[in-house]
């Protein structure tokens, strides 16, 4: 690899992480009247953070995760959101290249971060954000089709994205709602255009496993642990971030369960 790669591929991580930042201040700020134009402040002092301690990943070692002012702590989702989607943002570059492929591919994951941690924070997940993924995905279907080896035939990939939709809209059904919301569905469905059948159900079927591992060790650690007996079947554990991650890895690795 030439030397200009390697930079390229940084410069994507980089752009990445700044995009990670904005969204994790779109994440703290969307429907609760704050305006995404106002300088971003403390939660805690409400004092007007500086330029040069609002610089991605960075500032967040430099001020060893505390506020300058007060010294309260400053969440770590910050520096894991903007690592997280520069890694993403640097893996797109280093599949696709400067091409248009990359810009569809880095609104979609950055749409998918979003929700990731949205969903996370609130268990909910907003058709503000998961309709926009949707078309993002069915013009990648359009625009990198075939081309992709993670793609299969296109319309197989809307067979899966129905498939996928009424497998979660059932779980959504018939437990009213309590397993699994109709956002998870529609994000499922997303899933399903953007892998296509192999890929597709692959990634699903790694968030299943992945939240049923992470499920077992809340729980664990509640009961056994923590020796709280309340916990019951009540506990909601967002699903999306889980359906994500299986996604990622099924994207960046290929991984086919099938
Ligand atoms: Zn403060």
């Amino acid at each position: 690899m030439y030397i200009m790669e390697y930079l390229f591929i940084l410069f994507s991580f980089l752009f990445g992480t700044i995009v990670g930042s904005f969204l994790n201040a779109l994440s703290f700020r969307f429907n609760t009247g704050k305006s995404m134009m106002t300088r971003s402040s403390c939660m805690v002092c409400n004092t007007e953070i500086k330029w040069y301690d609002l610089i991605p990943g960075i500032s967040f070692i430099l001020l060893e995760g505390k506020c300058r002012s007060c010294e309260s702590r400053i969440s770590i989702q910050y520096p894991i959101v903007e690592i997280l989607t520069g890694v993403l943002f640097a893996g797109i570059y280093s599949i696709y290249g400067i091409t248009i492929e990359s810009i569809i591919l880095f609104i979609l994951f950055a749409l998918m971060v979003f929700i990731f941690v949205y969903d996370y924070h609130h268990k909910i997940i907003l058709n503000q954000f998961v309709y926009p993924l949707i078309f993002l995905s069915f013009l990648k279907i359009f625009v990198i089709g075939n081309t992709s080896s993670i793609n299969y035939f296109d319309i197989y990939s809307v067979y899966t994205a129905i498939g996928l939709f009424l497998f979660f809209g059932a779980f959504w059904f018939f437990s009213k709602g309590t397993w699994m919301g109709l956002g998870d569905a529609k994000l499922a469905f997303a899933i399903g255009l953007i892998l296509g059948p192999i890929n597709g159900v692959s990634a699903i079927v790694l968030g299943f496993w992945l939240g049923a591992l992470v499920g077992l060790g809340i729980m664990f650690y509640e009961k056994v642990i923590r020796r709280n007996n309340s916990l019951g079947m009540k506990t909601e554990i967002p699903f999306a971030p889980f359906l994500l991650i299986g996604t990622w890895l099924v994207f960046f690795f290929n991984i086919s369960l099938f």
